[in-house]
């Protein structure tokens, strides 16, 4: 299993071939690119490679993507704790998801604050939460995911895998609440 460090090389590399291969689409071929979009794309990914690691699964110890939060990295103490490391952090759909989720419960404090003690500082009117505009920074985000989990050699599939198995149990012995033995 690569290190914080070496899944970071590994985002790196993968983002400066990315950004070869758009600027040679956009400048060599005059494809169109919104340098706004490209941006936000941006932004996600590298939110997604540096603060969201699937490793803050092991935020109850002492791993890089904790300590990319500097002062704030113990509010993922939690996560680590409930996220056995490789498990569910670590599927391709549902394992991204728990961290964006994680983080809004993170956020959702402050803004409720902020908002009633200073409501006219936060302009909701600005924010536009239809699917359009989450579409190019999840895409980023995922994709920073994505790289993570093929470094450290999970299928897409491994998730729908594991649900498999824990059907058959739950076939097989009811969950009847007995012990096994
Ligand atoms: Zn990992």
């Amino acid at each position: 299993m690569p290190s914080g460090k070496v899944h970071n090389l590994i985002n790196a590399s993968s983002y400066a071939v990315l950004v070869g291969a758009v600027s040679y689409l956009h400048y060599g071929l005059n494809f169109p690119v919104d340098l706004n979009e490209a941006l936000r794309f941006s932004t996600a990914f590298w939110a997604g490679t540096l603060l969201l690691s699937p490793d803050l699964d092991l935020a109850e110890q002492n791993v890089s993507s904790k300590k990319a939060w500097g002062l704030l990295g113990f509010l993922w103490y939690p996560y680590g704790v409930v996220f056995s490391h490789r498990g569910l952090s670590h599927t391709w759909v549902v394992g991204p998801l728990t961290r964006l989720i994680y983080l809004a419960l993170l956020i959702l404090p402050i803004v409720v604050l902020m908002h009633w003690f200073m409501p006219k500082l936060i302009h909701w009117e600005q924010f536009s939460f239809t699917l359009d505009n989450w579409i190019t920074p999840l895409a980023g985000y995922y994709l920073s995911q994505w790289l993570h989990l093929i470094a450290d050699g999970i299928a897409p599939d491994q998730g729908f895998r594991r649900l498999k198995h824990y059907g058959k149990r739950w076939n097989g012995k009811k969950w009847s609440g007995k012990s096994n033995r």
